[in-house]
């Protein structure tokens, strides 16, 4: 059967990802990929993680056995209440259920296969914002959820087009499912305010939308947990009917350990628990013939991590090690590039964008031409990943981005 199954086209991140591994210019800068580098352009592993693992080792009970269905159930409940808060009200009313995932992917998959089959309207329509995450479209579309999207950002000034965003989301039809990402928005590093979140809560609300909130970045965007978990958690205190995707990929330094938990919340109501028990009994189906049960390793670490104070606290001053030394990236970046063109101010968006991403507004004639010449390497919609960025290449950067800019 020559020629029926055609060639698919190469995943452009990690197509990024393998020109750079075989670049042998020595000068050369990653910033495709969103993963965590330290000062030294190096992989991290958490202190605090490298503490867990070597628990484990010692632990002469550890054995290989499957997992339950939904998961490693002591890392499952740290997580609620990690994206929830200890004390929400949705936790201490039982109307939460939670299963581990294969990462944040398998978590926003869960969702979307859970939703396909079981969202109550005809026909189901989900929106995300443009730009996403460039796998929401590919995982909604396997499952067959028909996507729309949203406006996002805005080219004229690089942050939230929120009137669009908002207009957008009213003119849906009634009960759309509404991707949001938590915080850290993926890729333009552009997150609503506070009072931005209320107004879209309230236009949701008004239109009996579904919330589904992509948690990626909890505690890597400020450096503060419960900071990042806000939107969440005030959607949850407005009593909505939401799901979350989370992810420990990022915060905990597990990118390959695929640790992830997909959250189901009802609204309060008398039937809140047995209707919690239905969606739990279908999502566990869908999890068996998917992945029958999820891998113990990254879990393991993570459980440990969350359910003791001290090295909960530790995590804590890694998180806040990590997101530092991002925000100083972001404050060197920006200076230099406004020392070069004597502009100040013209790169403000650098330090007001959060998170693990900065959208330059590069185009992407600009990001080619940047690989091709300078051997810095980004995706071609201009993002950046900050994480890339360290003392010893900032200048660089900052000089072959002036250089491209100008011509
Ligand atoms: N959602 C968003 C918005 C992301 O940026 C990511 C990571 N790139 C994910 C989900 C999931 O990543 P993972 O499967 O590695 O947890």
């Amino acid at each position: 059967h020559d020629g029926v199954v055609p060639l698919a086209p190469e995943d452009p991140l990690f197509g990024l990802m393998a020109a750079y591994k075989k670049d042998d210019f020595d000068r050369k800068v990653d910033l495709g990929i969103g993963a965590y580098r330290d000062n030294n352009a190096q992989p991290w592993v958490l202190p605090v993680v490298k503490k867990a693992e070597e628990l484990l080792h010692k632990d002469p009970k550890l054995n290989h056995e499957y997992l339950p269905i939904a998961g490693l159930a002591d890392f499952t409940t740290a997580a609620q209440k990690l994206i929830l808060g200890a004390d929400s009200p949705a936790i201490k009313d039982k109307r939460v259920v939670s299963l581990q995932t294969i990462s944040g992917t398998g978590a926003v998959h869960l969702g979307g296969l859970f939703l396909a089959h079981f969202y109550p309207r005809n026909p189901k329509l989900l929106y995300f914002s443009s730009p996403t995450w460039a796998n929401h479209k590919q995982i909604f579309s396997n499952v067959h959820l028909p996507v729309k999207t949203y406006p996002y950002f805005s080219p004229h000034t690089k942050g939230l087009d929120f009137d669009g965003m908002r207009s957008t989301i009213e003119q849906a039809p009634e009960g759309s499912i509404i991707l949001l990402h938590a915080c850290a928005h993926n890729p333009t590093g552009v997150d609503p305010t506070r009072d931005q979140w209320k107004e879209i809560a309230k236009v949701i609300r008004a239109k009996n939308h579904f919330p589904f909130f992509d948690c990626a970045y909890q505690g890597f965007a400020s450096g503060d947990l419960d900071n990042d978990a806000w939107a969440v958690r005030f959607f949850v205190s407005e009593g909505f009917e939401l799901c979350v995707a989370q992810s420990f990929a990022k915060n905990f330094g597990l990118y390959a350990e695929r640790t992830g938990v997909f959250h189901f919340v009802t609204g309060a109501g008398p039937d809140a628990q047995s209707t919690i028990a239905r969606i739990g009994s279908q999502l566990t189906l869908l999890q068996r013939s998917e992945i029958s049960n999820p891998p113990a390793y990254g879990a393991r670490v993570a459980s440990l991590v969350l359910n003791d104070p001290e090295l909960f606290k530790e995590w804590k001053a890694n998180l806040r090690t990590m997101a530092g030394r991002i925000i100083d990236m972001r404050k060197a970046l920006r200076s230099k590039l406004e020392e070069l063109n004597g502009k100040e101010g013209s790169w403000k968006h650098i330090t007001d964008q959060i998170g693990m991403f900065s959208f330059t507004g590069l185009t992407e004639k600009q990001a080619v031409k940047i690989k091709d010449d300078a051997h810095v390497y980004m995706t071609k919609n201009g993002r950046i990943s900050m994480a890339g960025l360290n003392t010893g290449n900032v200048d660089y950067t900052a000089q072959a981005i002036d250089k491209v800019v100008r011509e």
